[in-house]
């Protein structure tokens, strides 16, 4: 984007531009996530969600357009990784106890984009009976959750967390992986 579109905006009155926010995580909804990182000239066209999902715009100068950009580059993809996760965590579920190799092999993709313990809960949960029967599948499927949830504390986006509470909450992820795993 060239200087001179900037100006051309400049002129027709656009000061400002805004951009959707929302979290990244397990629990927001699919059409919150495309949201995230969008860019509009008034904050009005974005739809009103009330879904319990955050939600947050905000403003920016027409100068900082292009790196607003390349911003919103990052954040749909990191929106679309997430989605992508989803669906490999609901595909190991689903073949878990037909193809637990598969399973196994998905849980472990999906772990290398994120994994969020409340998922991991809720499997153990769910799938209670299967795992009771088949220690040796629970087990190794504890190790990988395990290996991935290391891993998570390195990413870039943790990195911005005070060093206390990282590890802190890395300890205890691991803590509550073991119990219902290993
Ligand atoms: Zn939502």
């Amino acid at each position: 984007m060239t200087k001179f579109v900037l100006f051309f905006y400049w002129l027709l009155g656009r000061r400002r531009f805004w951009q959707y926010y929302t979290n990244v995580t397990w629990s927001t909804c699919a059409e919150c996530l495309k949201l995230h990182g969008r860019i509009a000239p008034d904050p009005a066209r974005f739809p009103q969600r009330r879904d319990g999902c955050p939600r947050e715009i905000l403003p920016f100068s027409v100068w900082q357009l292009p790196e607003y950009k390349e911003k919103a580059r990052r954040m749909r993809e990191l929106a679309q990784a997430e989605l992508e996760r989803r669906r490999l965590f609901a595909r190991a579920v689903e073949v878990l106890e037909r193809d637990p190799e598969e399973a196994l092999s998905l849980f472990d993709r999906a772990g290398g984009i994120e994994l969020y313990l409340p998922e991991v809960e809720r499997l153990a949960d769910e799938k209670r009976e299967f795992f009771l029967s088949n220690p040796q599948l629970k087990r190794r499927l504890g190790e990988i959750f395990l290996k991935r949830w290391s891993e998570k504390f390195g990413k870039p986006r943790y990195e911005v967390w005070p060093e206390r509470m990282r590890i802190e909450r890395e300890k205890w992820g691991e803590r509550r992986i073991r119990e219902l795993f290993l």
